[in-house]
């Protein structure tokens, strides 16, 4: 099949209230690397009201190219106006590759982009690669409840499509210096196509969500917490230090703390500056959510959990000694 027509790296920068979301940041990261091995160029695409922000954001972690869609119907998220908006941007300019990060939006858009388009999309990729001579990616994914992985390609179809845990990629270091071409695109939704309306204010809630992935500092807490109330030692210091708090499985399954905070190969995949672990053993399934962390201090009891294997710093101790202690140290600071 010829697909000579399409080229270039895209990555959809997801925002909110103007200002890019990290994931979109971070993909840009393995998008200027494939760019590179493709001879391409790598391409943020923003949807939204007022992009600006978000455009100067793209240029300084790698775009070559911003591809800017303003229009009021894009300002705040609606599945049938961004699936119309990325699918006609797609069909005009044919994209080689799209990424898209596998957040609450990009899980909910992405798929339907790529059925509209009738091409392939990998879900909740968690490496990539690409063979520079044919351009066929490689989108690798855990399967079979992570016992093992699979790289599924897109062999017949284009673009080929993927979403993108959060977290798994670093970005790229920001230089405001950059400088890069932005396309601005006007398209206007018609009548009709979006369903739905946004009646009341999304911002309570979304205030309330753990933005576990964007956290520089996260403090975690496991079964070694004994119970639900006990989960205030992690929050206190995780308010000490301005970060967010992470779970492990075995204490969301527990019931002690919702879903969104679980951290892990079914829970989030995060990298931040700090991740304290607080009475969790460091199981294997845990490590492949947090292992990309800048520093892991781990406070254990058992000074054989293998937690300490991948700490920076450990603590062997009680964890209601010493993270008290350590919270009330911080904010003497
Ligand atoms: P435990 O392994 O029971 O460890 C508790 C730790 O607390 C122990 O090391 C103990 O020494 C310590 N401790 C107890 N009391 C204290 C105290 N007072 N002070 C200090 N330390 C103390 N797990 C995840 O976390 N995330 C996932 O996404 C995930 N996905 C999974 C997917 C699959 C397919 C499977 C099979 C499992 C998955 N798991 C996941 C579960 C994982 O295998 C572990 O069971 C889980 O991580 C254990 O959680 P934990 O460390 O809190 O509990």
């Amino acid at each position: 099949m010829d697909f000579s027509a399409y080229k270039d790296i895209w990555v959809f920068i997801e925002t909110d209230e103007g200002k890019a979301a990290s994931v979109g940041l971070e993909l840009l990261n393995p998008g200027v690397e494939l760019a590179h091995q493709l001879g391409q160029k790598v391409v943020a695409v923003i949807l939204g009201k007022d992009n600006a922000e978000a455009e100067k954001a793209a240029i300084a972690h790698g775009a070559d190219q911003v591809i800017s869609l303003e229009d009021p119907a894009y300002g705040y998220y609606t599945t049938e106006a961004y699936t119309y908006g990325m699918q006609k941007l797609v069909e005009k300019y044919r994209p080689s590759i799209l990424m898209i990060g596998a957040t609450i939006i990009g899980r909910d858009f992405g798929p339907r982009v790529s059925c509209r388009l009738k091409t392939g999309l990998t879900a909740d990729c968690t490496s990539l690669a690409v063979d520079a001579e044919t351009g066929i990616m490689g989108w690798t994914r855990p399967a079979f409840g992570g016992n093992l992985m699979a790289t599924i390609m897109c062999e017949n179809t284009r673009p080929q499509m993927g979403t993108v845990r959060p977290g798994v990629f670093k970005k790229l270091p920001a230089d405001a210096s950059r400088t890069a071409e932005i396309i601005k695109e006007s398209i206007p939704v018609p009548d009709g196509v979006v369903r739905t309306t946004l009646v009341d204010s999304i911002r309570e809630v979304a205030a309330e969500m753990v933005k576990l992935e964007d956290a520089e500092i996260i403090v975690s807490g496991g079964r070694g917490l004994g119970k639900a109330e006990n989960f205030s030692y992690i929050r206190d210091l995780a308010d000490a230090l301005g970060g967010a708090v992470g779970a492990s499985r075995a204490a969301v399954d527990a019931g002690w703390i919702p879903h969104v905070h679980q951290v892990g190969q079914t829970g989030k995949t995060v990298a931040p500056k700090l991740y304290i672990a607080c009475g969790i053993s460091g199981a294997i399934q845990h490590q492949a959510g947090m292992s990309g962390s800048d520093c892991i201090v781990a406070i254990n009891k058992d000074p054989d959990a293998p937690i300490f294997s991948i700490a920076d710093y450990g603590i062997v101790g009680d964890l209601f000694q010493v993270v008290p202690a350590m919270a009330a140290e911080i904010r003497k600071l």
